[in-house]
């Protein structure tokens, strides 16, 4: 890819470059260094991370001794080597990627030498024939050689199922790439190209056939191929993929790697969801560059299959948190739904390779929902707050987080932001796609014709959009590809796994120098080709009113319920905005009138969607039946990418359509109306009324001591008034097989009297069994206050998912 506007650069490159590929996607985009956002949605965010997040992220990786490691491996350093995994070195070459994609647009002389300065780092490290990862190289400094998690044992290339050495080598290709087309520099492709030729002699079919546990390599290679022209990254890219699903000479890693089959055999997404998106991208790269048909029908049949079956409505995939995976067809439960947002960027940019390779616009649809919607929630307003899983409902456990200790995500948005306006056009002999709506000025070349095109509108608060056609030379004949979204043609996913509840009489429209042209979309694109005059004005306008959406009936955890977007915002409904913040009760009838008007004032100003929803919750009748009671409550609901910026607590995408699978809350009791507290863990889930599954039922909120082992630790009940008290019921949590919690050694309970703590008389028993209630009867008390006192096992933690009492 050439970047416009950078000529000293692409002069270099065509010296370089020995010889042209002979093939690549049909389609090319307009790269992001020609395409300058000005609006108020997309550039704030991209200024933000370009100011903080870049620069916040390379401190994190200084603080948590990722860049130390470098200069550890490359004797710069004495220290030892820190850190939890040998993938940490990708963090810093995804962040290396994101600034220097920042430099290309926005030159900074200070962020350059600071880059200078980590390829000089990277270099030390490198060992004399390319190998470079630093765990291997620094491994004799290592303190804790047990804390680092997928090490080689033996040998450096050791454990490549699981070590991530051609993981980071793959990001390295990518941040090698990206400098060098930003500044020049030939530092760290150099690096990088000592590495993949030391790959491509290890691993080939008369060496190590063993592909990488984690895919990612596969991209990069291809990125060095085409800045390169040389094939044999190309071909090692496609040695990988080719040796997946077949044992020779090795144990396959299964379905988890997709590592199961053969990759061109394979129909259905499995295993670790950003491995998988990854690989998909790469297997469609090699499709495109290498014209090899299976691989094209391989890509094909998967996307089928997750657009069909396994994308969340936030275009978020991957629905379990057990092994960060895609789960089975319609599995797409909400307050587990993993989502990692690596996954949602992996997802982008699979779907746009597959629009290069097709030209269709449902796979932009599918790139836009996630854009939007599940990448944009793993990034916080203030551009330092991380969402990893990137759930659609929460009971209150979610909280955006300054780090991880696996910082995958937020290193992968560090550089995929900033290549966003590359998603927005694109072109094919005379054709030019419009593929993203945004405010903004491109300047670039269709075939010999220069062109500017100017964009002016509030997407995505509002479907109107002008664009300015200026041809350098008019009048100038080409196509004009314009994208009708699949939301605005009724569509809200290219498959039937989700649908408009309500039929919008309101179509798109669309005018050239203000006269009316026909908008009926073939393959999701209008097209208008015609000899283009400088000043031509074409406009399109989108309705966007509130539409309700349902799932597949076969999604279980939707069935039942709504869910409302608008363009292409999903929402949500959140703690802040409902009255006493509760939400995992409302109910919303289909006939509830939604209305919409933009919030400068919140969340740094949001389109949000208004209206009046049914709280529920049970009530006891006179006969000692219940019954449900309704009560009108005025809701907000917001975008679901700005959510969890307001604290802590309940969160919904989807609500229910009727009583039938409304959430109602509990009726009041003792233990919920009283004030809970703890020598540790979060004393709400005591008192929450959600009842668990079982001991081990992670999604359900609980309390837990750990890391505390064999200690004795309290929980008390402060009661709303003092209550006639005869008997008590603990569920214990236990999460044996997966953490450290297990059912205490014994426990005891006391009754708060003149501000004594007594032990209850005449108790039935102290139970520590798994998966039921524990009730404990005694002599009745007359008490404002209770506390159980646990003793936990001797080097193991404890916790409790709920406690009741029985006035
Ligand atoms: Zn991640």
């Amino acid at each position: 890819m050439a970047f416009t506007g950078l000529m000293a650069v692409a002069f270099q490159c065509m010296v370089l470059v020995a010889a042209a590929p002979p093939s690549d996607y049909p389609i090319a985009p307009v790269p992001f260094t020609a395409v300058h956002f000005q609006d108020g949605f997309w550039l704030p965010r991209l200024e933000t991370n370009r100011t903080v997040t870049i620069p916040y992220c390379f401190s994190k990786c200084e603080e948590t001794g990722r860049i130390e490691n470098f200069k550890v491996a490359g004797g710069l350093s004495d220290k030892a080597w820190r850190g939890g995994a040998g993938f940490d070195d990708s963090d810093v070459s995804k962040i290396i990627e994101g600034a220097a994609y920042s430099l290309a647009v926005k030159p900074d002389a200070k962020l350059e030498a600071y880059l200078d300065q980590l390829i000089g780092y990277y270099a030390a490290a490198q060992e004399k024939d390319g190998f470079l990862y630093t765990y291997w190289t620094a491994r004799h400094t290592v303190k804790d050689p047990k804390r680092v998690a997928c090490r080689p044992e033996k040998e450096r290339w050791d454990n490549i199922a699981s070590a991530h050495q051609l993981y980071n080598a793959g990001h390295m290709y990518e941040a090698a790439v990206a400098h060098y087309q930003a500044t020049g520099k030939r530092t760290l492709l150099e690096i990088a190209l000592r590495n993949a030729d030391l790959v491509c002699s290890e691993f080939n079919e008369n060496g190590r056939r063993d592909p990488p546990g984690h895919q990612e390599i596969e991209i990069g290679l291809a990125k060095l191929y085409r800045v390169t022209g040389q094939k044999k990254y190309l071909d090692q890219a496609k040695f990988f993929l080719e040796q997946r699903g077949r044992a020779t000479g090795r144990r396959l890693y299964g379905p988890y790697s997709q590592d199961h089959k053969p990759v061109v055999e394979q129909s259905e997404a499995v295993g670790h969801a950003v491995r998988a998106n990854y690989m998909y991208a790469g297997m469609a790269d090699v499709a495109a560059l290498t014209g090899d048909r299976r691989y094209l029908q391989a890509v094909d049949r998967i996307w089928e299959n997750v657009v069909g079956r396994k994308l969340y409505l936030t275009g978020g995939v991957g629905a379990r948190g057990g092994g960060e995976a895609y789960g089975d067809d319609y599995e797409l439960p909400n307050l587990t739904a993993y989502c990692e947002t690596c996954a949602a960027i992996a997802n982008c940019l699979w779907n746009h390779r597959m629009f290069l390779l097709h030209g269709d616009g449902k796979y932009i649809d599918v790139l836009e929902r996630s854009l939007y919607n599940g990448v944009l929630s793993g990034i916080g307003l203030d551009g330092k707050s991380f969402f990893y899983p990137n759930p659609l409902e929460s009971d209150g456990r979610h909280a955006r987080s300054p780090w991880f200790g696996c910082a995958c995500c937020p290193s992968n948005i560090c550089r995929f932001m900033p290549s966003i306006p590359g998603y927005v056009y694109a072109v094919r002999g005379d054709e030019l796609f419009v593929n993203l709506y945004v405010g903004g000025k491109a300047d670039f070349e269709l075939g010999r014709q220069k062109l500017t095109i100017t964009q002016q509108t509030r997407y995505p608060w509002d479907g109107t959009i002008s664009l300015r056609i200026e041809p350098q030379q008019s009048p100038a004949r080409f196509v004009l590809k314009l994208r009708i979204p699949g939301w605005a043609q009724g569509k809200p996913v290219p498959s039937d796994l989700y649908r408009y509840l309500d039929d919008h009489p309101e179509q798109p429209s669309l005018k050239l120098n203000g006269q009316p042209l026909p908008c009926q979309p073939t393959a999701g694109y209008v097209a208008i080709d015609r000899q283009w005059q400088s000043g031509d004005t074409v406009e399109l306008s989108f309705p966007m009113p509130v539409r309700r959406v349902v799932a597949h009936p076969a999604v279980e955890d939707c069935r039942g319920k709504v869910a409302l977007e608008r363009g292409p915002i999903v929402f949500c409904v959140e703690h802040a905005d409902v009255p006493q913040g509760k939400v995992l009760n409302l109910l919303l009838p289909d006939d509830a009138v939604l209305q919409s008007r933009f919030r400068p004032d919140l969340l740094s100003g949001v389109q949000v969607i208004e209206g009046t929803a049914q709280s529920t919750r049970f009530e006891k009748t006179a006969d000692g039946g219940k019954r449900i009671q309704q009560q009108p409550v005025n809701f907000t609901a917001i975008p679901y990418y700005a959510w969890a910026h307001r604290g802590q607590g309940e969160m919904t995408v989807w609500l229910a359509r009727s009583l039938e699978v409304a959430r109602p809350l509990p009726a009041p009791t003792t233990a919920s109306t009283a004030k809970a507290s703890s020598s540790g863990g979060d004393p709400s889930a005591l008192n929450d009324q959600r009842e668990p599954k079982s001991s081990g039922d992670h999604s359900n909120k609980f309390l837990h001591w750990w890391p505390r082992k064999g200690t004795t630790e309290w929980v008390q009940y402060d009661l709303a008034r003092p209550t006639e008290v005869r008997a008590v019921e603990v569920y214990w949590f236990d999460d044996t097989g997966r953490g450290e919690c297990r059912i205490p050694e014994s426990w005891r309970l006391l009754y708060r009297r003149d501000g004594q703590w007594l032990p209850v008389e005449e108790p039935s028993g102290f139970g520590c069994e798994k998966d039921k209630y524990n009730r404990c009867q005694f002599k009745p008390v007359t008490t404002d206050g209770l506390r159980i006192e646990v003793k936990l096992q001797p080097n193991w933690s404890a916790g409790i998912h709920e406690w009741r009492v029985e006035p």
